[in-house]
């Protein structure tokens, strides 16, 4: 993880160089705004600690400027108390702020906690697509495709999809179906399932060659690729 700090009083910007350093991070340190908004701009930054109050240009100028082209997390340093302060501070764009004098483990979490949270995205991508051979369900954007092609599911369809491909290679009952998509717990009720089945098969398996869906004779269903 890379930092940039721009920090004009010198023995704070060395002592943050050197104790982030010792945190793992790597750290370049910039005196005044202009040359901070330049290596802000062309470097690859994860994160920015930036003080508010700069020669060339002040915290609040960096940061508008910065956020026209760039959304990498800042966390601001500022001598001023104020709500006000604050408020413009977080408006014009910085993800959070310290107020000096800080203490550095205060610091060093809440970098991490930035940090943590400009990574959440990707994470989130990686468990929320599942996948079996060319079936692609995507949870956030609540889409399904084959091979590309949208299944155009109802959210019922769509829920028991996302079960049979959560635990594919499962066989699953009709009354754990029941319960998990449906949230009922009564037997006679289960023909809802053999019919819900049945339509989303015609939209999952029925234009494809492979089939997915199969139906386990007394047990239930599982889905699962076969070779034909
Ligand atoms: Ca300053």
């Amino acid at each position: 993880m890379k930092l940039l700090v721009i920090e004009d009083e010198l023995r704070l910007a060395e002592y943050l160089h050197k104790g982030l350093s010792e945190e793992g991070f790597v750290v370049d340190a910039v005196h005044d705004g202009v040359d901070g908004l330049h290596m802000a701009m062309e470097g690859d930054y994860d994160l920015l600690v930036l003080d508010g109050m700069l020669p060339g240009i002040d915290g609040l100028g960096l940061l508008a400027a910065l956020r026209q082209s760039k959304q990498t997390p800042v966390l601001m340093l500022t001598a001023r108390r104020s709500v006000e302060d604050r408020v413009r501070g977080l408006e014009s764009g910085a993800d959070d702020y310290l107020v000096k004098p800080f203490a550095f483990s205060e610091l060093v979490a809440r970098i991490r906690v930035l940090l943590r949270r400009a990574s959440a995205p990707a994470d989130a991508e990686r468990v929320t697509v599942l996948r079996l051979a060319d079936l692609e369900v995507d949870l956030l954007r609540h889409r399904a495709t084959r091979a590309g092609q949208r299944l155009d599911l109802t959210p019922k369809e769509f829920n028991l999809l996302v079960l049979l491909l959560r635990r594919q290679g499962s066989v699953l009952s009709r009354t754990v179906i029941a319960e998990q998509v449906w949230d009922m717990h009564f037997d006679s009720q289960t023909n809802i399932i053999d019919v819900a089945v049945r339509r989303l098969r015609g939209k999952l398996d029925a234009p494809f060659d492979s089939k997915l869906l199969h139906a386990v004779r007394g047990m239930g269903y599982v889905l699962e690729l076969r070779s034909p």
